[in-house]
């Protein structure tokens, strides 16, 4: 068994940033990846909102230039999956492509993925007009006309944020009643450029390359109506991807890791950061910040063993 300063799993941008200051901080450190670096950003052509990179570089750049960032203070990556995470304060062990490994401290960057909508033609218009963060992609949409579904806070707040972008914006919920807070929903409905379409699901996506409409059904009446909308931004959730640490680790409602502001866990020695943890915020820069942050305090706790 390989025994490990700091094991960090997942290389996207919270485990590449944790891998370049454990790594630059002359931990023993290994990263373990199962795909490819760089995480949900690949799957993005554009990101214009991490300060530094202007022009907006594809994900593909932004992800290849991390990992060139982390392979510069040469840190170790493994690729394969991490199975029989087991998380205690006494012992951190785990696989990878059959082999074990221990470490004295975790650094858990699993991530996190949207829930989709289930409809059968989403993946077809997934980058073509199917978007799952209006943050992210809202600026490609400026001035069309462009729908949410949704009822929480993330739809509510995606919808008031395409407002401010879009000519017209349709929210689409399957309920009369927003889970949404008060102020928000308050806000969504005095918006001017937002149509509540209420009671209503997703039956239809429809175009040629690129989604240019959506059907909606009224769950009473059954009434089908056709949105014109070059953009169907879908805020139904957010699955994180804690299937490993069920059970060993504090979660909250929603699934994911309770972190202190040290990105430190219920576990002493465990670490999280990124899309993975309760964080306000899911983007690059709040990844990559929080890898910096439980790096920093991994070291010292290692350093205090
Ligand atoms: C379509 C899309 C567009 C986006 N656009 C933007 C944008 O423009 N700007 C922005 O700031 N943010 C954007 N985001 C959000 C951003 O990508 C995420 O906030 C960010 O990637 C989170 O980084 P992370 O490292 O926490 O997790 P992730 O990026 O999810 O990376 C997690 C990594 O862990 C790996 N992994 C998981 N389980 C295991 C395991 N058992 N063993 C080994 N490896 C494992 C995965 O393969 C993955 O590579 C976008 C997201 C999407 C989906």
């Amino acid at each position: 068994m390989e025994k490990l300063g700091i094991a960090i799993i997942g290389g996207g941008p919270a485990g590449l940033a944790a891998g370049i200051y454990a790594a630059r901080g002359g931990a023993k450190v290994k990263l373990f990846e199962e795909l490819f670096p760089g995480g949900q950003i690949v799957k993005t052509h554009r990101v214009e909102n991490y300060p530094g990179f202007t022009g907006g570089p594809d994900g593909y750049a932004l992800a290849a230039a991390l990992e060139k960032h982390a392979s510069e203070f040469e840190l170790p990556v493994i690729y394969g999956s991490v199975t029989d995470l087991k998380l205690t304060e006494k012992e951190k062990t785990f696989t990878v492509n059959g082999e074990e490994y221990a470490a004295d401290a975790v650094i858990l960057c699993m991530g996190a993925g949207p829930r989709k909508l289930g409809h059968p033609e989403e993946d077809k218009f997934v980058g073509a007009g199917v978007s799952y963060c209006a943050t992210c992609d809202g600026n490609f949409y400026r001035g069309r006309d462009v729908a949410v579904v949704g009822g929480g806070d993330t739809a509510v707040s995606d919808a008031l944020y395409l407002a401010g972008l879009c000519r017209q914006v349709y929210l689409i919920h399957r309920r009369d009643q927003f889970r949404a807070a008060a102020t928000l929903v308050d806000r969504v409905k005095r918006a001017e450029n937002v149509e509540l379409v209420l009671d209503a699901t997703v039956v239809g996506l429809s175009g040629e390359d690129r989604l240019s409409a959506v059907t909606v059904e009224n769950k009473f009446t059954k009434e089908q109506r056709e949105l014109s909308v070059g953009g169907l931004f879908v805020a139904v959730g957010i699955l994180p991807r804690t299937e490993l640490v069920q059970g060993q680790l504090d979660l909250d409602e929603g699934g994911f890791i309770v972190t202190d502001k040290y990105m430190q866990t219920s576990v002493p020695g465990v670490f999280a950061a990124g899309d993975i943890r309760n964080t306000p915020l899911r983007q690059v820069v709040t990844a990559c910040a929080d890898g910096a942050v439980a790096a920093t305090k991994a070291i010292e706790y290692v350093g205090m063993k």
